[in-house]
């Protein structure tokens, strides 16, 4: 047992690696309370069931990606590959269909099986926002909105487009699904084999085959506009004058289908250029038959997951490393009244520690390369006298200050 090491597409969060996301989730959640979001945690494993068949069987992530095993019961469990789902069978499970809306925040691990690369992995995070009752594009509006000051919050905004297409209502894409066989039908020697599969179990799921044959192929494919009922042309449109009045930037991509088969309507995806091929940090869409097919009642919803994985990266300076007070006793006796003082500041809320052992120079040194701010010094003289040495290490001065000051002076 000398080269353990963490699975394939696991990492290990220490540092400044650590920092980055805690930031990312913080700033997510905080900005997410704004808009009147509660958080939810749900747990990681589920019924395989809660999976299969919601997140579409001819779905990437059902295909190939999921986590699925018989536990000693023998119920087969599935890792949770994405929020949505769970969320939905929560509402259903805990009665809460019926005290809508719910406006839902999550953050937490989920598991993919994929090909481990930058920006992808096998356990990776998400921070997910769904606001389930109401039908109004409003709301579709409102729920990107979040996410986008979200973006800005962690100062990524600037890298990033919103990419915005609609799926329609049923009566659209059935429509546009059988001009979509037409032309893949046209085209099918050219085709991968996933993309032959899904050609009549889910046509559209080709639009985002990321096959570089399938993709010159569907370049040429019609788009949903010509083939959109005149009530989700008017559901789009309404969406697009929302978004201007949240000012919430946009550029159209008829190509935005999503990845699972859950969406109508809203489909949207924010892309930066700057992580190469694992662009999108921020996903989603309305899901309206989702909640019922959990068992509940016919239940509109929207929502957005994104990567904290790719966000972080986005980020430009990590968050800084804590930087603590030293505390410094001088000889043996000192350390009793400096056990007080160290008490005193955590209990003000400031970062403090003392060594476990050395000497007045080893423990300097110490204080330096963990990049505290300041030491306290106690000597047993200041000590007879109530007081310590607080020296800044930034600038290197030095005072004595009595022992009920030393916190106010400090934080
Ligand atoms: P991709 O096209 O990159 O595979 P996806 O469509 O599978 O993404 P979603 O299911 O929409 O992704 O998940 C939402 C977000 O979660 C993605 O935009 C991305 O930021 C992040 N994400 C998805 N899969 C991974 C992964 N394996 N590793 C890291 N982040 C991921
Ligand atoms: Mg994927």
């Amino acid at each position: 047992m000398t080269d353990l090491q963490p699975v394939r597409g696991t990492r290990d969060l220490i540092g400044e690696d650590q920092r980055r996301f805690h930031r990312v989730a913080d700033t997510a959640r905080r900005v997410a309370a704004t808009y009147g979001f509660d958080e939810w945690m749900t747990p990681i494993f589920e019924d395989t069931r809660v999976f299969a068949r919601t997140l579409g069987e001819t779905s990437d992530v059902v295909m190939k990606e999921m986590y699925t095993f018989d536990d000693r019961g023998g119920d087969s469990i599935t890792l949770r590959p994405e929020g949505t789902a769970g969320v939905c069978r929560a509402l259903v499970s805990n009665g809460l269909t019926q005290s809508l809306p719910q406006k839902v925040f999550y953050a937490g691990p989920m598991f993919r099986y994929e090909r481990p690369q930058k920006g992808r992995y096998r356990q990776f995070h998400q921070i997910g926002t769904e606001l389930i009752g109401p039908a109004e594009p409003l709301a579709d509006a409102e729920v990107i909105a979040c996410g986008w000051e979200i973006l800005q919050a962690l100062g990524v905004a600037d890298d990033t487009v919103l990419e915005l297409n609609t799926l329609g209502d049923k009566e659209s894409r059935d429509a546009y699904r059988a001009a979509l066989v037409a032309y893949f039908t046209e085209h099918q020697a050219a085709l991968s084999e996933d993309s032959l599969n899904r050609l009549d179990r889910n046509p559209m799921r080709i639009l985002d085959s990321k096959d570089e044959a399938d993709r010159r192929i569907v370049a040429g494919a019609p788009t949903i506009m010509p083939f959109l009922t005149d009530a989700a042309a008017a559901f789009y449109a309404k969406l697009q004058e929302y978004l201007i009045r949240f000012r919430v930037p946009f550029r159209e991509n008829p190509r935005i289908v999503r990845g699972l088969d859950y969406y109508g309507h809203t489909a949207f995806e924010f892309v930066t250029s700057k992580l190469g091929a694992q662009g999108t940090v921020m996903a989603g869409g309305r899901y309206d038959g989702l909640v019922a097919e959990m068992g509940g009642p016919m239940t509109p919803a929207v929502g957005w997951a994104a990567g904290i994985e790719r966000l972080a990266m986005l980020m430009e300076a990590a968050p800084p490393a804590p930087s603590p007070v030293a505390i410094i006793p001088i000889g043996d006796a000192a350390e009793a009244t400096a056990i007080e003082i160290l008490q005193s500041l955590r209990a003000n809320g400031i970062r403090a520690e003392m060594a476990y052992r050395g000497n007045v120079k080893r423990r300097m040194e110490r204080a330096n390369r963990t990049g505290a701010r300041a030491a306290v010094i106690l000597g047993d003289d200041d000590i007879a006298n109530g007081v310590a040495q607080v020296k800044d290490l930034a600038t290197g001065t030095q005072e004595a200050v009595p022992f009920a000051h030393i916190p106010s002076r400090l934080r």
